[in-house]
């Protein structure tokens, strides 16, 4: 009999595990780390029959498949599966395998952006227009699960996000519509070069219905060029067969009655929020998606006006003595914190983290003439203070070089006391998080407590 081996016990992998030991299917997981979670997860896991072995990663014997959520092909699990000629799928690969007819359409996102958010407007689009929707994959909920009947309900259509990971390790998903928002050099440790990154984001559109892409983003136009079937979207007027934008009006070129001579309105610039340009891209790809499976566009219109944010995308947290202060805690890599950046004029910068190999060069010298000071944290910290002091020389930096968890407070004492009334105060840090703090949602929420301390002591409320 057939035995698949699932890599760790994440979210995902623990939903690989149930879905095929509730089908009667051999299953063995390899888990590094034996904690209170794991082991509640591993005791739900033997009433189905799976096995779980803590602390080896040991290919088992006589495995002939193996489940992967995003691990990466050179660690030493995955190596050894590739090497003894053991087929390795992932999770969305498995999910897409084994869906039961009549199975939902798929309308599938990446870039290296503004998924999720792009991804939620869409599922709120497709809500507003009456469809049994949901959000899977890369925002949290397991598409095994989804497909399968694991979430309670059944679903008319899902709206999927994909990493750059997952994407690696899926080879035959036909999604109804793909789209693709951007590309920008990022998780290079991973992947090795740009060009695979790229070449892993543009397999989304191998077998999709339709390929939606950004037509503003020189990389990911060169990825769509192939394909006949095409409908980019862009932040200028839209040419036939594009979505864009007229004035203060999003429009559809591209499924309107009659595209080449007309173009229908589907909402107003001042229903995307928050606003900025980056997120009104995020509106355009949701709604070209939106708009492949027939959603008129009222709804396109009421989802963007329903639609709320992610915690830590732009979320704007107090205003101490006229200045704003803003958590784009997410903004985990230089291209996030550029779009975030150009959406404020004038900004006090939070910056710093791990930077993952990325240059920040390019991204300070864009915002430099934005920034009226900048305090840096974190392990890649000098690296952004030499780009400063190549592209933005005049700007006053404050280097924090304690890599204590409780720092915000400094970090936030530090910005005010930059900051000028009419300001903004920006965390978008341009790097990952886990040099200080658990994660991306721990260091936004940290910055957002230590903003309001600040807020108590300049303003003690009676
Ligand atoms: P992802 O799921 O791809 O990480 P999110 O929607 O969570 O994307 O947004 C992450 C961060 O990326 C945001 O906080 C913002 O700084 C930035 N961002 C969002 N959309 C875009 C975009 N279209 N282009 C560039 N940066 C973006």
């Amino acid at each position: 009999m057939a035995l698949t081996c699932v890599a760790g016990l994440g979210v995902s992998g623990t939903a690989v595990a149930r879905v095929l030991a509730a089908r009667g299917e051999r299953v063995v997981v390899l888990e590094a780390v034996e904690g209170e979670r794991q082991r509640i997860a591993a005791a739900e896991l033997a009433r189905l029959g799976a096995e779980v072995r803590f602390g080896t990663m040991d290919l088992p014997e006589g495995v002939t498949r193996l489940v992967t959520t995003g691990w990466a092909p050179h660690h030493p699990l995955i190596a050894a599966a590739l090497a003894a000629g053991v087929e390795v799928v992932g999770e969305v690969e498995l999910a897409w395998r084994l869906r039961s007819e009549p199975a939902a359409p798929w309308l599938a996102l990446t870039g290296t952006n503004g998924k999720t958010t792009a991804v939620r407007m869409l599922t709120s689009m497709l809500l507003a227009a009456g469809r049994k929707a949901v959000a899977v994959g890369n925002v949290g909920v397991p598409v095994v699960e989804a497909v399968t009947g694991g979430t309670a309900e059944p679903y008319d259509v899902l709206a999927v996000e994909l990493s750059s990971f997952q994407l690696h390790w899926s080879g035959s998903l036909a999604p109804h519509a793909a789209a693709l928002l951007n590309v920008a050099p990022d998780h290079l440790d991973w992947h090795g070069t740009l060009e695979e990154y790229a070449a892993a984001k543009a397999k989304i559109f191998e077998r999709a219905g339709t390929v939606v892409y950004n037509a503003d983003d020189p990389i990911a136009a060169r990825l769509a060029a192939p394909y006949e079937h095409a409908v980019g979207f862009t932040l200028r007027t839209p040419r036939a067969g594009e979505i864009g934008v007229v004035e203060d009006l999003i429009v559809d070129r591209a499924f309107c009655p009659d595209p080449v001579h007309a173009a229908e309105e589907l909402a107003n610039l001042a229903d995307v929020h928050p606003f900025a340009p980056h997120n009104v891209a995020n509106a355009l790809a949701a709604a070209a998606l939106a708009r492949s499976c027939g959603v008129p566009s009222e709804a396109v219109r009421r989802g963007l006006q329903e639609f709320v944010p992610d915690p830590h995308r732009m979320s704007f947290v107090e205003r101490v003595a006229e200045v704003d202060y803003v958590d784009d805690s997410k903004a985990t890599n230089p291209h996030a914190a550029a779009a975030s950046l150009a959406a404020y004029k004038s900004v006090v910068w939070i910056a710093g983290g791990q930077l993952k190999g990325a240059d920040v060069d390019e991204l300070v010298r864009q915002a430099a003439p934005r920034l009226r000071g900048a305090v840096l944290i974190g392990a890649d910290r000098g690296r952004i203070a030499e780009a400063m002091s190549r592209h933005a020389a005049n700007v006053p930096v404050v280097d924090i070089a304690d890599q204590d968890t409780g720092v915000m407070d400094r970090v936030v004492t530090e910005a005010a006391a930059l900051a000028s009334p009419g300001d903004t105060v920006l965390l978008a840090p341009a790097g990952a998080s886990l040099d200080m703090f658990a994660g991306y949602p721990a260091r936004g929420e940290a910055f957002a407590r230590a903003v309001r301390r600040h807020g108590l002591r300049r303003e003690p409320r009676t």
